[in-house]
């Protein structure tokens, strides 16, 4: 196929793709897949440099900037008022009927989700800037930030000149993702999802906007009313035709009553969502009402937030669990069961030692436990009136609940109490750093379960024996069947050609997150060799990393310890570089061969099908003594029957699953067969 051909039809396929996991959430195919489309387009993208657009799926992440300007916003945007009762909801209404001398109804009932408010200006269907609300009056332009944020276009069908409305926020997904890297790394999590969403779309480096995967629901067009859209519910339903992400459970109501209903309804489901909310905005939806009634000095008259009471409320702290992490011991409190935004929570957390001193936090105490915005729960204080003297002080723990040994207690630069299990054999610590490698280096299949069942069962003794693991030694566990195990080793070869920043940042070594991590691979040109020659004053040339973080690198890879496991990933790791170039001979690695795809897999038909045209095989419906490979699906057993299958024992045509046709499309086919 022509290249430029070629490359249109990636870009199609990509952008579908991103708007199905981004926007609707109904992912087609897997990461994994999405990233082979990707390096493909990639690839093409570099041999024919003069074919880049910048509205190509990878042109999201550009160069860091050193500031940000400021620009003043074409249509001021404005703050909305804030309302806490459904009392003050009818006064609204009551208000703006008088004002209009007429119902106000229909109104449209939205999320008010909690991040970043933004403005996105579109100009002949391409996106053209990013700006923050700032002031209302003028903003910084973000514009790098926000083309890496997915669920936002980067082109639309219309060539309308627009400044489209919506809030950047962060999924609590991800935030739960990067706080657990956090804490592992010894860092300071980010307290909730909308600090993290402010510092990161104020960050400089795009990459780093790129790697916290920020979000946008859009919800208006400054300019709707001139546009000549009459409603605003029409508004919504156009953004939704281009391609952006609304929140979808907006509503239009007629009356009081649904308005409350809809405040209810949202109040009993807003802990499922992965998205932070504070409340419920209500909008005028006549365009030209809306017009009439105006503004004040600070907030349109036809808008009102209804704001959700804080999520609070107190409960018997019953005892405090000590969790053996890969740098630290951290207390997590048990309380007795209570409603929570929307969810019953039995733990929340206790952050650390220091902070129980402060707070005086004792077992048996009543506490507030607080969740607004954030993921785990935390205890506020304790409700000191209510004490009895039957309270005891919480003391930090003598010996590691997992492998009984001493603990290790004493004060960081910063003067706060670390609490540590030295033992390098102990268990809770090797379980958290598999865990962390197998997270990192993205091993699938694989849980922590997994993890204590190979520890228990004395399998797996250090995280290189991890890279070991075969397929016998893996079904000879419970409740492990042999197409597990298979799709387990070959996941954990697969992860050999990981890029190195990813590696770096499995090793788990302090401070050293996934942000540093690729600095330094950028930096070491992706030598693993290279990066384990690295020397502190090396590593301090590198933007962003300091003597701390240095130390703690050469630090790790100096200590004996970690020798053998160093060794082991010398020899297992292979780099993205294989699989990059068999990509690049992808378009014709099928070709010729017919492919007659039945039974259950674990993809629908249709896209296996699509895969196997996408290399350039073909797909038929028969077996044929001119087929070439029966697929049958992986969860189908060996007592599937169908004619298919007989005709192809028949004539000796070999049986695959799709496991091995992914396996083999990373691969090249030697001499018909699939290799393995
Ligand atoms: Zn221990």
């Amino acid at each position: 196929m022509d290249p430029a051909a070629r490359l249109e039809e990636l870009r199609r396929i990509i952008r579908h793709h991103e708007r199905q996991y981004f926007v609707l959430a109904t992912p087609e195919i897997s990461d994994r897949q999405f990233d082979e489309l990707m390096a493909e387009l990639q690839s093409i993208e570099k041999q024919h440099p003069e074919l880049v657009t910048p509205d190509s799926p990878t042109q999201r992440v550009g160069e860091a900037v050193t500031s940000f300007n400021t620009v003043k916003h074409r249509v001021p945007m404005m703050s909305i008022e804030n309302s806490y009762s459904t009392g003050d909801i009818v006064d609204w209404l009551n208000r703006l009927e008088k004002a209009a001398g007429t119902s106000v109804f229909p109104v449209v009932a939205e999320l008010k989700i909690d991040g970043v408010s933004g403005s996105f200006t579109y100009r002949d269907g391409m996106l053209h800037s990013g700006t923050t609300r700032g002031n209302g009056i003028e903003g910084d332009v973000i514009t790098e930030n926000v083309r890496t944020i997915r669920s936002l276009p980067l082109s639309i069908a219309s060539n309308l000149d627009i400044d489209v409305r919506g809030e950047i926020y962060t999924p609590r997904s991800m935030l739960e993702t990067l706080n657990q890297q956090r804490v592992a790394n010894g860092e300071e999590p980010f307290k909730n999802c909308r600090n993290l969403t402010a510092g990161t779309i104020k960050s400089l480096d795009p990459a780093v906007a790129a790697q916290r995967g920020l979000q946008v629901m859009v919800y208006g067009i400054a300019q709707a009313a001139e546009l000549g859209f009459k409603m605003h519910s029409e508004v919504l339903a156009f953004l939704a035709k281009q391609g952006f992400k609304l929140n979808q459970a907006w509503q239009s109501c007629s009356s009081c009553e649904e308005i409350s209903g809809f405040i209810e309804q949202i109040a009993n489901s807003r802990g499922k969502f992965d998205f932070d909310i504070d409340g419920i905005v209500i909008k005028v939806d006549n365009l030209s009402l809306q017009a009439e009634l105006g503004s004040t000095n600070k907030a349109p008259r036809w808008a009102i937030a209804y704001k959700y009471p804080q999520e609070r409320a107190t409960a018997r702290l019953l005892r405090v669990e000590w969790q053996t992490g890969r740098s630290q011991l951290t207390p997590v409190a048990h309380i007795e069961p209570v409603e929570l935004g929307g969810t019953t929570v039995a733990r929340a957390s206790l952050h650390n030692i220091d902070q129980i001193t402060e707070k005086d936090i004792r077992l048996g105490d009543l506490v507030i436990v607080e969740k607004a915005g954030y993921i785990i729960p935390y205890i506020v204080a304790p409700v000191k009136e209510k004490r009895d003297g039957s309270e005891q002080t919480i003391a930090a723990p003598h010996v590691c609940p997992v492998c009984q040994q001493p603990v290790k207690i004493d004060k960081d630069e910063n003067a706060a109490t670390q609490i540590r299990c030295d033992n390098p054999a102990c268990q809770g610590v090797l379980a958290r750093r598999i865990i962390h490698f197998i997270t990192q280096l993205e091993i699938e299949n694989f849980g922590p379960q997994l993890v204590d069942q190979l520890i228990d069962k004395e399998q797996v003794q250090n995280v290189e024996d991890i890279l070991k693991l075969g397929r016998l030694q893996l079904s000879a566990l419970e409740r492990m069947g042999e197409k597990s195990a298979e799709k387990i080793v070959s996941g954990i070869s697969a992860a050999a050609q990981q890029p190195l920043a990813k590696l770096i940042s499995a090793l788990g070594i302090n401070n050293v997150g996934v942000v540093v991590s690729e600095k330094i691979a950028a930096w070491y040109k992706q030598s693993f060799a290279a990066f384990l020659e690295a020397k502190d004053e090396e590593l301090v040339k590198i933007d962003g990393i300091k003597d701390k973080v240095a130390g703690s690198i050469t630090e790790f890879l100096r200590n004996p310890d970690n020798g053998q496991l160093i060794e082991s990933l010398r020899g297992w790791w292979q780099g993205p570089g294989s699989a990059q170039l068999a990509l690049m001979n992808a378009g014709s690695q099928l070709a010729g061969k017919t492919f007659v795809v039945t039974g259950e897999a674990t993809l629908p038909r249709r896209q296996i099908e699509e895969q196997i045209k996408m290399h350039g095989g073909n797909v038929k419906s028969s077996v044929s003594p001119k087929t070439d490979f029966l697929l049958i699906g992986s969860l189908e057993n060996d007592s599937f029957v169908s004619n298919k299958k007989s005709r192809a024992i028949e004539l000796k045509i070999p049986i695959i699953d799709e496991f091995e046709l992914a396996r083999t499309l990373e691969k090249k086919i030697e001499n018909g067969k699939f290799s393995n």
